[in-house]
């Protein structure tokens, strides 16, 4: 039997051969594959497309950045003119006063760019002994070799032969303060560089935070002299309803990781702020102020930057981070009415992204592959659960019909 070249890394290669989706063009909330089916985005892909799919005006601003300037660094004293700006705008939004940014190519460098981070700044000031990561059970920090060794999703980490592909993590129950407290306990403070917390938990099943977590965790880090990091892939550009997930949760962080929404997937591009503490000990005049040495060959890349910069245009112009409130509400509407269903466990929302939790008989992975034959895309997610975040531009009625969906498969199996 022959086999594909792609090696799709996030599949079962040998499940998929033969029924993979292969998706050719795609308009607004609309993808088309090579079959000629027409699909609802249901998932804005991976929790990115906000803006929608095959926007012009994007197309345009890659084509005339491509003309003027294609590409070039940001290593030593070499600069380029659309990552500055991009820079200043985006630290002019950002929910950190004074913010500095690094970019960089995606969800998982940032998470890389982040934790890496913290552990050199503690180093840099003296508690050489701080080195600890503290994250949550079922949490989702992308890919890279750090991320996957803070992931609470035990799957990403088996398989290399140790628990964890990078020393020092730690991982704790994701909504329990005590946890918290009783790690900090154990390991000491002195030991512990950062706590880590996507602000509304994506991957693992949408789990947005109880009230007054946070607000107690961010205590605790202050007391401790441990760094927040606000992982902000998902959240971060709208998709709670606020340009940051921060804002909503009034988190304070000394670092926030972004990717995805800042470009809406039209270019590969992430990113992290990071607050005065941290950034001046690497600003200082002198030989004492250290190069932190995380640029890849593509931080600040132009094109990459003149997308973002359009694509928070048009955010703001056509006010879709309002929108996302107004659909968050009727997307909690449609989930609170499934809820009543005899094979709905639970449902959750936090923002304009929801999942819903299907009883134990019916598995989260078969309903999206029904669903699929009546045009839409979900995904299924950790703890045997549904999710569902389509794009910004979505109509309430697309909300309504994708949730009818899940009640019509569903409601089959009776
Ligand atoms: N962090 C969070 C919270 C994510 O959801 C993801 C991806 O889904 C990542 C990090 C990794 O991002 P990327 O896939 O762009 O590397």
């Amino acid at each position: 039997m022959t086999t594909p070249a792609l090696w799709s890394a996030q599949a079962h290669m040998p499940s998929v051969i033969g029924r993979q989706i292969q998706v050719v063009s795609a308009k607004g909330s609309y993808l088309t594959t090579d079959t000629g089916a027409k699909l609802f985005d249901g998932t804005a892909s991976l929790w990115y497309a906000n803006i929608g799919h095959g926007r012009e005006e994007m197309a345009k601003v890659a084509y005339e950045q491509m003309k003027t300037l294609d590409s070039y660094h940001v290593f030593g004293r070499y600069t380029n003119n659309r990552a500055v700006e991009l820079a200043e705008m985006l630290v002019s939004m950002a929910p950190i006063d004074d913010a500095k940014m690094i970019l960089n190519s995606g969800g998982s460098d940032s998470i890389d760019v982040a934790l890496k981070l913290a552990r050199r700044y503690w180093n840099q000031v003296g508690c050489t002994s701080k080195k600890v990561i503290i994250s949550r059970e079922h949490s989702y920090h992308g890919l890279h070799a750090y991320g996957t060794s803070v992931a609470g999703l035990d799957f990403n980490r088996e398989g290399y032969g140790s628990d964890s592909l990078v020393d020092g993590t730690e991982r704790i129950d994701k909504h329990s303060t005590e946890a918290f407290a009783e790690a900090i306990e154990r390991i000491g403070a002195e030991n512990i560089a950062a706590y880590i917390a996507e602000p509304v938990m994506g991957t693992g099943g949408v789990h947005p935070p109880h009230e007054g977590y946070f607000a107690e965790i961010q205590r605790l880090c202050h007391e401790n002299n441990i760094l927040f990091i606000a992982d902000e892939v998902i959240t971060g550009f709208g998709r709670t309803g606020t340009m940051f997930a921060s804002s909503r949760y009034a988190l304070q962080p000394d670092i926030i990781t972004f990717a995805k929404g800042v470009t809406s997937g039209y270019a590969a591009l992430g990113g992290v702020f990071v607050a005065p503490r941290v950034w001046q000990p690497f600003f200082e005049q002198g030989a004492a102020s250290p190069i932190y040495r995380h640029g890849t060959t593509y931080s600040g890349h132009p094109v990459t930057a003149a997308l973002a910069m359009k694509n928070l245009e048009i955010l703001e112009r056509e006010g879709l981070v309002e929108r996302s409130a107004a659909l968050e509400r009727i997307l909690a509407g449609e989930l609170a009415a499934i809820e009543s269903h005899d094979l709905v466990a639970t449902t959750r929302v936090g923002g304009f992204l929801g999942a819903i939790e299907l009883h134990d008989e019916v598995q989260a992975e078969w309903v999206t592959d029904q669903i699929l034959d009546l045009g839409f895309i979900t995904r299924p997610l950790r703890g045997n659960a549904v999710q569902i975040s389509p794009p910004f531009i979505t109509t309430d009625q697309e909300v309504r019909d994708l949730v009818n969906g899940v009640r019509h498969v569903l409601d089959d199996i009776r």
